[in-house]
């Protein structure tokens, strides 16, 4: 390798560092050629859901060099967000919303988008290489180009897992027309453990390795726009946004370290959360709780349907009657929502609020939601 190309990359290897990224690795664009056969068969077998967008993308993303035809080497660099207390703790405390970990400060996209760039600058700066820096807005599959970078590896959860971090990894990619020295590839090192497989509340994995999003409760309680299917408002519990289980259970974790980066860190206000609180938000308070944060980008209606599933499984007859004030929002998404939560906590008086609120419901799936058997 040419020394001034390795300098360079020493150089941005350092000012990663410094700049608070944690993970640092290496891969050609060309490093994973078992993508697209992949990812074809996960859209054909219909897992995305209605993330209709990867299917839109579905070439450029399996492909790097079929994003960018130039691209020769792909920097890969992973920041910690390691929680400060076991997120499974909160799922047995059914008054509170339990919010996914990655979503308990800032937005990271925000914070790593600026420092990847600079980055990027910095080693076209010292090579005279194009660079593009990818986040969010591209179709970019970073959890294998991690392991290929020598990050870690894909767990069988599908979520990449690192000896040092664990679960808790942010990842964004730089690529470059510059041919760097690269690193090797991540073994991978679940052996026969299958704990993620095992505490999903949804069997959410057709198989290791293999994720039905469809099934997955941080797709259901984000991506996912219309009613929650009935099949898993009950295993829902109180999980408001996004779901750890996968992630937190992982035997890796206990080489992982809280995030050094402060606005990754959970908010106090977003770590226990009071139902109550939350679902009394009206949409400019929600907005300004949620200002900066990812949660905002599922709207206040989403959130709400959220919440008051987590209602519905509290068992807190303190909260039915915030639950039935929402039998009266605009939003047929809430509204459904309410009734459920509603049946659930008290089926008894949902009986006579059914007689009140049923003849003037419009809302074909908000009318299935009165009348729906609920065996569980
Ligand atoms: Fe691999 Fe076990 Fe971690 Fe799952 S929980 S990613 S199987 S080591």
């Amino acid at each position: 390798m040419n020394q001034p190309v390795q300098r360079a990359l020493d150089e941005v290897r350092s000012r990663a560092e410094a700049l608070g990224f944690d993970s640092f690795g290496v891969t050609a664009a060309t490093a994973r050629p078992d993508l697209p056969a992949k990812l074809n068969r996960a859209l054909a077998a219909g897992w995305h859901g209605d993330m209709d967008w990867m299917a839109e993308t579905e070439e450029r993303r399996g492909a790097p060099q079929a994003l960018w035809s130039e691209a020769r080497s792909i920097i890969v660099l992973g920041m910690n967000y390691g929680p400060q207390s076991d997120p499974l703790a909160l799922l047995e405390e059914k008054s509170l919303g339990t919010i996914s970990v990655y979503a308990r400060n800032r937005d990271y996209h925000e914070i790593i988008k600026g420092k990847l760039k600079e980055l990027a600058g910095l080693l076209s700066r010292r090579t005279g290489a194009e660079v593009k820096v990818f986040v969010d807005t591209a179709p970019v599959m970073e959890k294998p180009l991690a392991e290929a970078a020598g990050l870690g590896w894909q767990g069988k959860h599908s979520v990449l897992v690192s000896r040092q971090f664990g679960s808790w990894l942010f990842l964004g990619a730089i690529f470059t027309d510059a041919d760097l020295p690269l690193d090797s590839p991540h073994a991978e090192n679940c052996g026969s453990c299958t704990k993620c497989l095992d505490i999903c509340p949804t069997n959410a994995f057709p198989a290791p390795f293999k994720l039905d999003a469809r099934r997955c409760l941080a797709y259901l309680s984000v991506e996912h726009k219309g009613p929650i299917p009935l099949e898993f408002r009950v295993p829902m519990g109180n999980r408001i946004y996004g779901c750890d289980d996968c992630l937190a259970v992982c035997p890796w974790n206990k080489f992982a370290s809280v995030s050094r980066e402060v606005r990754l860190q959970g908010r106090a206000e977003f770590e226990r959360p009071e139902l109550a609180d939350l679902v009394g938000l009206d949409d400019p308070g929600f907005r300004a709780l949620f200002a900066g944060s990812p949660i905002k980008r599922i709207g206040h209606a989403r959130f709400l349907r959220n919440v008051l599933i987590a209602i519905g499984n509290s068992g807190d007859r303190h909260l039915l009657e915030a639950a039935i004030a929402q039998l009266d929002s605009r939003e047929p998404v809430v509204r459904g929502a309410a009734v459920w939560a509603v049946r659930k906590l008290a089926p008894q008086r949902a009986n006579a609020l059914e007689a009140q609120y049923l003849p003037n419901e419009a809302d074909a799936d908000v009318r299935t939601e009165w009348t729906v058997a609920l065996d569980d």
